[in-house]
């Protein structure tokens, strides 16, 4: 099999190497990554600004490695499409320095590039280890070693996006793995204001998060010591209001229009709303 490893931490991170060499065992590998730390960008796509790939010294020996000037999801689809041709059997993310968890997954670069292949039809993995240092990344690099066997051996869907944390931990300190469902997080970001002497300018610093981590979510997971595994899909409907808006629609559509809105265009409006309920303007 051949898998696609990327990141967000930059080419030189060292938990991109450790799951790399690890999947060496099960794969033929190849790195393509930014060139630089980009965490924080999610699936960013550069369309304003030409981009450059080149094939680097790679930190482990036997593995093809390029480096791109651009974003995570920039460096997966140039992997797919000018280093590989598409011939990609998995793609892994990371292993990020630190956990991607609830909300934050809308905002990671290593869920965001992960999330570029999952876009383009791959298996993706996204891979975090919780910690901002002295890290622990042999557990994750095993993990998707093992995850990339099922995929071999055709034990997994052909397309899907997986978000792992794991507790930087070694092994016999692990409680297990348990599916997760994302938790709600809430940070209350602060800004910072300075001054260089000519200009003011900003900081933007990431408060104590608040979270809402009840049973079975992904912080709750890694708080007991447990690798989480959150399944993905890139469906954001909400179909929780879904129903309370439509009620509404009718009358939204109306409010385009005050002046001819009313009275007697009021079932075309309806019927333009496709409103299952024919409720009435009011
Ligand atoms: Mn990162």
């Amino acid at each position: 099999m051949k898998i696609l490893v990327t990141n967000d931490d930059g080419i030189n991170a060292k938990g991109l190497w450790a799951v790399a060499e690890e999947l060496k065992e099960v794969g033929e590998v190849v790195v393509v990554a930014p060139d630089r730390e980009q965490s924080g960008i999610g699936t960013a796509v550069s369309l304003h600004h030409p981009l450059r790939i080149s094939q680097i010294e790679p930190l482990v020996r036997g593995i093809e490695a390029y480096s791109v000037e651009g974003t995570p999801a920039d460096a997966v689809i140039l992997a797919l499409d000018v280093v590989t041709r598409r011939q990609i059997d998995l793609i892994v993310s990371g292993i990020n320095g630190g956990a991607n968890l609830g909300d934050d997954v809308l905002i990671s670069g290593t869920v965001g590039a992960a999330l570029m292949g999952y876009l383009q039809g791959f298996p993706a993995l996204a891979l975090s280890v919780a910690t901002s240092e002295e890290f622990h990344f042999e557990v994750a690099a095993r993990l998707a070693v093992v995850l990339a066997g099922k995929v071999a051996a055709s034990l997994l869907p052909s397309k899907f996006l997986l978000n792992i944390n794991v507790p930087n931990l070694p092994l016999d300190k692990i409680r297990g793995i348990e599916i997760t469902r994302l938790a709600r997080k809430s940070y209350v970001d602060l800004v910072e204001e300075k001054h260089d002497g000519r200009r003011k300018y900003y900081w933007i610093v990431r408060g104590a998060p608040q979270w809402n981590s009840g049973a079975g979510t992904d912080k709750q997971a890694l708080d007991q010591d447990k690798i989480s595994i959150t399944p993905l899909h890139s469906n954001l409907t909400d179909m929780e209001i879904f129903s309370s808006l439509q009620t509404f629609c009718p009358l939204l559509f109306q409010k385009l229009n005050p002046v001819q809105g009313c009275p007697h265009s009021g079932r075309k409006l309806i019927d333009k709303c496709h409103s299952p309920r024919g409720s009435t303007p009011n």
